[in-house]
């Protein structure tokens, strides 16, 4: 057949945890933690896939579990969605991102994105004849460039996609960048797609800067998130969106005939869940430890730590171990010292080698230790 998508091959994460199986290597590549869940999630998910609730939910979601995530976000960032008309559940945040772009995106039409960026937007704004237009986050700081972020919206410029915090930087955004964003958008009309799925995973006392803060822009700007981020639930792949309901009214359509709905026991088992705020609000804490032990025992290595001050991840710098690329040293260190990680390059659109590896934290301390145990020997 003739290919949709004639550039695009395997996602990096599915080559990379494959490789860490095929070579019995410690998988800090792709972005999933080795724990479980909460026990008590677990149960209210048995609960309810034995008590009856496993048939469709509604196209939209259930509403409890609407009516907690407004409720949430008007609790921490004062916005008003309504949680009939303004929130949908999704099957993950990749779902909800995938049905914004095919939800808005002509022909022609471009999208600003940042790199590196998470991999999933690009290949969705080509399936829809879209445009895309990468700005290179700032290195090393991985900071936006406003100025250049000025000069490339054009008339054509349909969308910005924006994820903060950011995966892979592990940068985050502040209140300075947040009012910067609402200065441009509102000397412009395109739309901004904010991927929030790391929402709770900010670090060194540093707050998240949602995008539904900007109450004035609510009816251009969409709020994506996951729970498979917010409780070690990456299986479950349920997630949401927040958007004023004249745009949601169209998401809708193509929401209804691109999976219909989403798994019904999860949602009920997470909108209860969900009522206990501690059950997110200690997240940034748990990270930041694991993120701690981790950087302390990866900067007694030759790799060259760089930031995170957010997201379960961290890069690295690799030059005083290898002058490899960085896909191949990648997969050197997963073959020869057993431990899986992600190339920077892969969060690209041109070719860019800094020599960085990404390394993800979301794992029990024993893993981690024991990937540095390797790593000492490099
Ligand atoms: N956006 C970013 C930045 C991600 O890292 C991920 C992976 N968790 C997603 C979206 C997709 O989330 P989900 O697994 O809920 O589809
Ligand atoms: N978001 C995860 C990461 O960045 C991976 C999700 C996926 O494999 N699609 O590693």
């Amino acid at each position: 057949i003739k290919s949709k998508l004639p550039n695009v091959s395997t996602t990096i994460f599915s080559v990379m945890s494959k490789l860490a199986i095929d070579y019995n290597a410690i998988n800090l590549a792709q972005g999933f933690p080795d724990f479980d869940t909460d026990e008590e999630l677990i149960n209210l998910l048995n609960h309810y896939s034995s008590n009856g609730y496993n048939q469709y939910a509604p196209m939209i979601g259930i509403e409890k579990l609407r009516h907690s995530i407004t409720d949430k976000f008007h609790k921490l960032y004062k916005s008003n969605y309504d949680y009939q008309t303004e929130v949908n559940i999704t099957s993950g945040a990749s779902q909800a991102i995938f049905n914004v772009i095919s939800t808005l995106i002509h022909p022609n039409d471009e999208v600003i994105i940042f790199e590196p960026a998470y991999d999933m937007y690009q290949p969705c704004v080509e399936l829809f004849g879209g445009k895309v237009v990468p700005i290179e986050l700032k290195y090393p700081e991985f900071s936006i460039d406003f100025n250049e972020l000025e000069q490339k919206i054009t008339s054509k410029t349909k969308l910005i996609i924006v994820n903060n915090p950011n995966n892979p930087s592990g940068k985050i955004l502040t209140e300075n960048d947040l009012k910067s964003f609402e200065d441009i958008l509102k000397k412009t009309d395109c739309y901004l797609l904010a991927d929030e799925v790391y929402e709770h995973i900010t670090f060194d006392e540093q707050e998240h800067q949602s995008f539904a803060k900007l109450h004035s822009l609510k009816d251009r700007i969409f709020i994506v998130g996951s729970f498979g981020k917010l409780f070690h639930i990456t299986g479950w792949k349920i997630g949401y969106i927040l958007a004023e309901e004249s745009f949601m009214n169209e998401f809708r359509k193509c929401h209804q005939f691109n999976t219909f709905s989403t798994h019904t026991p999860s949602q009920y088992a997470l909108a209860d869940y969900l009522e206990n705020e501690s059950n997110y609000l200690n997240l940034s804490k748990f990270f930041q430890d694991k993120r701690d032990l981790f950087i302390n025992g990866l900067s007694q290595t030759k790799f060259d730590v760089l930031p995170s001050e957010g997201t379960y991840f961290v890069n690295a710098n690799y030059s005083k171990i290898s002058d490899l690329p960085d896909n191949e040293f990648a997969e050197f260190l997963t073959k020869e010292y057993k431990v899986a990680t992600i190339p920077l390059s892969a969060f690209y659109n041109q070719k860019k080698d800094y020599k960085i590896v990404r390394f993800c934290f979301a794992k029990k301390d024993k893993t981690l230790l024991d990937a540095i145990n390797n790593l000492m020997t490099l």
